[in-house]
This record gives C-alpha cells, structure tokens and sequence, in this order.
C-alpha cells in the first residue's frame, strides 16, 4: 500500500522533460480474461502509449521504463488480484512500486512531465478496517477485513455446557430443554457481545458488520455494547455455520458500499445546503481551489470523471484554471498541467484532507464535479476560526 506521505513526495517530482511516465495496473476479473490475454492487452495498451507520447514529441527518454514495463507483462498474471501502480523516471533514477487494492477504474500509462495521481484516489478514498461476526445460536466466527482481505480470526463454539437433555418424562423435559437452550442461546449471545467489544475497542476496527440468519437478528442486536453499534455497518442475511469467506466478502463488500453510497450523497447535500447558505461549502473549481490555498478544506469531494486543465506556478506552487504564463500570486513562470486534478490532489494529500470520490452524480455534475466541506470560512468571522 502507499502512504500519503510517498504520494505527497511523488507529486513533487517534476520532469521539465516530459519523462515521468505513470502506470496502473488492475487485474482483470477471473471471469474477464485469461492471464495470457490480460498480458497482450497489457502491452497493447503500453505500446498504444508509448506511441502517444512520441507523436506528442515528448522525449524518448521514458523508453527504457517502458520496456522494462512490457517486460512485466506476463508475469503480472493477476498479480495475485492486487492492484499495482509504478512511477518511474529512468532520468532521475526513480522507479517506484506499489501494490494496492484491486480499485482502480483500468490498466493505464501515461507519461508527462508530473506523475499521474488522480487514479489513486478510489484508493486512498476509504479502505475501512471490519471486523465481521457470523453468529447463530450456539456459534460464533470472526473475521477481519483490512486492505480488501478477509481473514477468519477466530472460529468458536459456546463451551458453555449443554443441559436439560436429561431422557424422562418427555413432556416435561422437551419445555425444560427448550427454555435451557433459550437461556443458553442468550448467554451465548451476551458472550460472543462481549466479546467483539472488547476486539473492537482493543484493535480499532473502523466498523462492525454482522451476519446471521434474519430471525436471530432480533436476539443479538439488543446484546451488542454501545460502542459496537457505533460503528455498525448493518446486518447481513447468511448461514453462519456453511458460509465460505468468498460468500462473507462478498456480502459485507456489498454492505460496505451501500452504506459508503449513503454516507457519501448525505455528505454531498450537507455540502450543497452549507454553500447555499455561505456557510461551510464550496462548489465549484474556482472556489474549491480558493478554499484550498486559504486552508479551509476539511473534506474534499471528487468526482469520477473530474477533470480540468489549468497552470501551476513552478515557484510558489500556485494551482490556476487561468491560462497564464505568469502567477497571479508571485509573478514567477507557470507550467501548463493537463489536468489540474493531480496537483490538487497532491495539495490535498500534503495537508491531510480527507478525500471523498463520488460516482457520477447528477447534482455534483451541475457544480463542475468538484466540491469541498469547510473546516470554516476565511471570510467570516474569526470566532468561528477558532471553533474549528
Ligand atoms: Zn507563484
């Protein structure tokens, strides 16, 4: 995984060259394609852009990263369903490797005179800590969920022993052992409460979800501490006892997103509602870069199909969607940037922005696909400065 920090390092190199050359790599689906074919598209798609580059006129010096990339190509082979990004600039001796999570939108190259950063952002975005618990009435397992991988930490039965199986008077004791497995389920249930509690609060864990059969959702809920119902996700319908882990991620992935689509259109018209009151939203590029330089973004809002050309000042850093060979803040040369996304990314990431990326949405699309939560506003008063 990379961290914010080498993101932050990367968006400083700069090749006045042209040589800094960004590649992407998402496996394909099993179902998708064969390794073999992954691998021929892989160095379609190279050369595809390697002939862009040079038609461009941009210098061959991104050639020997290229080829060292083509020479990747078979034994990428899914990369064992991990993403992959490289940036390299043979130039400067940079050759930099990163496995990720398997969520970037393609495969992709690119060479220019920054690295490419803006597919990282479905990345970087949210990959939440879970913790998972499959219960049922006298069974528990637990799962973790972290850097999209699932690993059952734990697979227990309630030891707690088992009662009322006495032989007898039969209608007598058939209530008795229905009533002794009621209590015992309970317990079970409080046990398996407590414990993920204390898992949760020891290890962290961003969110909880649970999985279990619908009827038993009623008994296990009321069980749960204050502070796992916090960070519950929701509950899922499955057999605990029979599920593989492939059903599990796949259920709490679903989960995951539906919850993270909520959140995010929630976020989005909390956005709308504080602009419209100038209050702490931004909309819009122009506005959203003025926030930005003047430290006010708290979260930043991206959408999949951002983007925008513009210029950055080579001295100050400045970031502009004027066309102007000069900064309009320290008068020293700017630099042409085909799309301002990647710098403005960089901003975010060196001042520890939260970054939200938002599937196409028709209201943010109305306000140029880009739109921030304000910590405050420089403009207003500075008492409200201070509250923040
Ligand atoms: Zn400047």
């Amino acid at each position: 995984m990379i961290t914010r920090d080498e993101i932050r390092e990367i968006s400083e190199i700069y090749s006045p060259e042209g040589c800094a050359l960004t590649f992407y790599y998402q496996p394909a689906t099993p179902s998708d394609k064969s390794h073999r074919h992954e691998a021929i598209f892989v160095k379609d798609m190279v050369r595809e852009a390697l002939a862009q580059a040079e038609l461009q006129g941009k210098n061959p010096c991104a050639r020997q990263d290229v080829d060292r990339i083509l020479n990747m190509a078979d034994q990428l082979q899914g990369n064992g369903r991990k993403a992959k990004a490289i940036f390299a600039c043979a130039h400067r001796g940079i050759w930099k490797e990163y496995d990720l999570p398997p969520l970037l939108k393609k495969t992709q190259l690119t060479v220019n005179s920054r690295f490419h950063l803006k597919p990282l952002v479905p990345v970087l975005d949210s990959l939440p800590r879970v913790l998972i618990a499959l219960i049922d009435r006298t069974k528990a397992r637990i799962f973790e969920l972290a850097d999209e991988k699932l690993t059952e930490k734990q697979d227990f039965f309630n030891d707690l022993p088992r009662k009322g199986k006495s032989d007898g008077f039969a209608g007598y004791d058939a209530g008795h052992a229905e009533r002794h497995e009621l209590n015992d389920a309970m317990v079970h249930f409080k046990t398996v409460a407590d414990y993920l509690q204390s898992y949760c609060q020891r290890t962290h864990c961003d969110k909880v979800a649970i999985g279990c059969r619908d009827e038993s959702w009623s008994e296990i809920r009321p069980n749960l501490h204050t502070y796992t119902l916090d960070h519950l996700v929701g509950q899922f319908r499955i057999d605990p006892k029979s599920a593989s882990p492939q059903e599990v991620k796949e259920k709490v992935d679903l989960l995951l997103a539906e919850e993270d689509g909520r959140r995010k259109l929630d976020l989005l018209s909390q956005v709308i509602g504080e602009a419209g009151r100038d209050g702490r939203g931004a909309l819009g590029l122009r506005r959203v870069l003025r926030s930005l330089e003047m430290g006010e973004v708290q979260t930043l809002l991206i959408e999949d199909k951002f983007a925008a050309p513009g210029v950055q000042c080579t001295n100050c850093n400045h970031i502009d969607i004027n066309m102007s060979h000069t900064c309009s803040g320290c008068g020293q040369p700017t630099i042409g940037v085909e799309d301002i996304a990647d710098p403005l990314l960089a901003r975010a990431m060196a001042a520890g922005i939260e970054l939200q990326y938002l599937p196409a949405n028709g209201d943010l699309d109305r306000v140029g696909r880009i739109a921030a939560l304000l910590r405050f506003r420089a403009d207003q008063n500075t008492s409200m400065k201070q509250a923040s």
